[in-house]
């Protein structure tokens, strides 16, 4: 799918309000320092960040489902499967809080992360919509703006969106890609990729699951922790 058709497709795609919401105002944020090539690399670390959470149920996916709930226990189950794999993760929430877009870039950049996943789930389209920032590339600074930090890492984050494309495909996953505006990853200091999840829908080589179906969760968990694996080697390398 060419960019233009896909950043169409992003707006109405994004289940949620927030992924809707227009770049806020500038306000006086920190400057991000950006991690200037260190003799020593950090460990590799993965940021998962639940959406919604708290008083902000996300979607109703159903009237008994909302949201928050899936995108935590997605982030629960994955942050297992990463563990078992030995990566380091870190959380921006583990219960039913909602943290602010300014802390959850927080928590993501003091990890010093090697890849983010912000993760969101939405009752419409079919298998996994993977968004990365609309931001354009821009060259590595000293200091990052807030706002903006995201700008820095746009190529490696488009190069960890397509290992995620991969593994998905691997595992007869349908895969819509596409450029929005997601907060708080505009402000992420890090390769980042938003993952929505959506109900699988019948088709060639797939039966319908819904969004809470165990085992569809499963092979999305396991895709995208295989992907992650994969660019732990890229990393190391
Ligand atoms: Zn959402």
């Amino acid at each position: 799918m060419r960019w233009t058709e896909a950043a169409a497709l992003a707006v109405i795609l994004l289940g949620c309000a927030q992924a809707q919401t227009p770049p806020p105002q500038a306000p006086q944020m920190p400057a991000v320092p950006a991690p200037a090539a260190p003799l020593v690399r950090p460990g590799f670390v993965v940021v998962l960040d639940a959406a919604h959470g708290g008083s902000d149920p996300g979607a109703h996916l159903r009237s008994d489902l909302q949201e928050k709930d899936v995108t935590l226990a997605l982030s629960n189950r994955l942050r297992s499967a990463l563990r078992a794999r030995g990566i380091d993760v870190v959380t921006t929430r583990d219960g039913d809080v909602n943290p602010s877009m300014a802390d959850r870039a927080g928590t993501a950049n003091h990890a010093a992360a090697a890849g983010c996943l912000v993760i969101h789930a939405t009752a419409t389209g079919s298998g996994v919509h993977l968004f990365t920032s609309s931001l354009a590339q821009a060259a590595p600074a000293r200091m990052l703006p807030w706002q903006t930090a995201q700008a820095a890492y746009v190529t490696q984050s488009l190069k960890l969106e397509s290992e995620i494309d991969s593994a998905l495909a691997h595992a007869q996953i349908p895969v819509t890609l596409g450029r929005a505006y997601v907060q708080p990853m505009d402000s992420l200091a890090c390769p980042a990729v938003a993952v929505e999840m959506a109900p699988l829908v019948a088709g060639h080589v797939t039966e319908a699951r819904g969004i809470s179906d165990a085992g569809y969760q499963k092979s999305v968990v396991d895709a995208l922790s295989a992907a992650l694996e994969s660019w732990r080697s890229d990393w190391k390398q």
